[in-house]
């Protein structure tokens, strides 16, 4: 679709033959991809929607391949999730985005970074050891991590979930539901388990504007989440228009290309300097 070539790498199609040269390529050179730094995190800012401060960036991994270009992580994160490179992916991303941070820190900029959590990394035991290394190690405080983690991957076992959210929280990180509204979960099942943010998913958000369902939606989940104390993060803000619209809903903060497209670090710092942070 338009939308998938506006991003910038070809769509994959996860139906395609798991035997493809071409996955068989990326499956064979991850591994020393995620040791030579061909993989990067691109960092797409969210804002609060009343003082169009940065508050955040989310870091999004991108593979730079010798022989395909870009390859973006729709492709290759379940490549790395099949061939048991979760493991190492996440701890890079995870050491790149608290090194990120803490260098934003002591630039005086005071903002927090969010990563992705596959659903296996999510379930590893590991993390909550590994985390409070890498905070230490970067000298970053641990409410400046937050971990992104979609509604489906809290619904397949609710009760390990759970346990695992909890001992996350007690870190001191801060918890999102990511892509809020596609899965099967509601906000009333969320509300015994220790998470601090909801992020509406994009389909919602871009269509706010022409399908009145997605509108309603849109409306009620901001209402509940404040309901049940949570901050709202709406993501694919893509105009002006859904900017306002969304402000005037009371919504905490917009993600999207409206506000700026995933940007390599140094181009993030630049955008953060101007708009101002925290
Ligand atoms: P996500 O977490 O839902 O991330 C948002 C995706 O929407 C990103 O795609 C972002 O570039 C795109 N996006 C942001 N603003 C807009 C907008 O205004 N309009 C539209 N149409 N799209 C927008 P991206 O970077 O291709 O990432 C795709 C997915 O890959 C992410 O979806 C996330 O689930 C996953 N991912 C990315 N990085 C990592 C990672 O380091 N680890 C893991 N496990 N997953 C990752
Ligand atoms: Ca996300
Ligand atoms: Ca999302
Ligand atoms: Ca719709």
């Amino acid at each position: 679709s338009a939308k998938q070539a506006g991003r910038g790498f070809a769509m994959f199609e996860p139906e395609l033959d798991r035997h493809s040269p071409r996955r068989l390529a990326l499956a064979g050179g991850l591994r020393s991809a995620i040791g030579e730094g061909q993989i990067r995190l691109f960092y797409q800012p969210k804002a609060d929607l009343r003082t169009g401060r940065i508050m955040g960036c989310e870091a999004l991994a991108r593979w730079d391949h010798p022989e395909f270009g870009i390859v973006g992580p729709s492709e290759f994160v379940p490549i790395a999730e099949q061939t048991g490179l979760i493991t190492p992916l996440t701890s890079f991303v995870l050491d790149a985005a608290i090194q990120q941070v803490g260098e934003w820190q002591r630039a005086g900029l005071e903002l927090s970074v969010a990563v992705n959590l596959s659903a296996r990394s999510f379930l590893d035991t590991q993390l909550a050891v590994e985390i409070p290394r890498l905070l230490a190690r970067h000298s970053v405080e641990a409410r400046l991590l937050e971990l992104e983690i979609t509604e489906s991957m809290l619904m397949t076992d609710p009760a390990r979930a759970e346990a695992t959210l909890t001992r996350l929280h007690q870190i001191g990180l801060t918890l999102s539901v990511d892509d809020f509204g596609t899965g099967y979960s509601s906000l009333a099942n969320l509300k015994r388990l220790p998470v601090d943010v909801i992020k509406i998913d994009k389909s919602f958000v871009m269509e706010m504007a022409v399908d009145a369902s997605d509108a309603a939606i849109v409306r009620s989940t901001i209402e509940l989440a404040h309901n049940l104390g949570l901050r709202v993060v709406a993501e694919g803000v893509e105009s002006e228009d859904a900017w306002r619209h969304l402000d005037a809903l009371g919504c905490d903060l917009a993600q999207g290309y409206y506000l700026s497209r995933p940007l390599p670090a140094e181009a993030a710092t630049r955008l953060i300097h101007e708009r101002g942070a925290g």
